[in-house]
């Protein structure tokens, strides 16, 4: 038996997870321009400048800015500070960043 197959069905697995869904697919398309827009690029490195610890843990560096109500629903909180926590990544895995989940 070729050693390849586990492999192979592996990686099918692998890419079915991170494929989204039907459903999310506006919330994820929308979430995708989000990030590469160059607003968000600033509003997200002045968060993380201002509050550069986890504001969750209070533990470790912050590396992701989570929105509290998902863009998805409030696309008008995108930018809105008051919206805006800084995360480090386990703590951002935790709130269910799925919004901003890289693909
Ligand atoms: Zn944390």
């Amino acid at each position: 038996m070729p050693n390849d197959t586990p492999n192979f069905r592996l990686l099918r697995l692998k890419t079915r997870r991170y494929r989204p869904a039907a459903a999310d697919s506006e919330a994820y398309l929308a979430a995708k321009r989000l990030r590469s827009s160059k607003r968000w690029q600033s509003v997200r490195a002045q968060k993380l400048g201002e509050a550069p610890i986890c504001e969750s843990c209070g533990d470790a560096i912050a590396t992701e800015v989570h929105h509290i109500l998902a863009v998805a629903a409030h696309p008008e909180l995108a930018f809105v500070p008051d919206n805006l926590q800084s995360l480090c990544s386990p703590c951002h895995q935790s709130k269910g960043g799925a919004h901003v989940r890289q693909p």
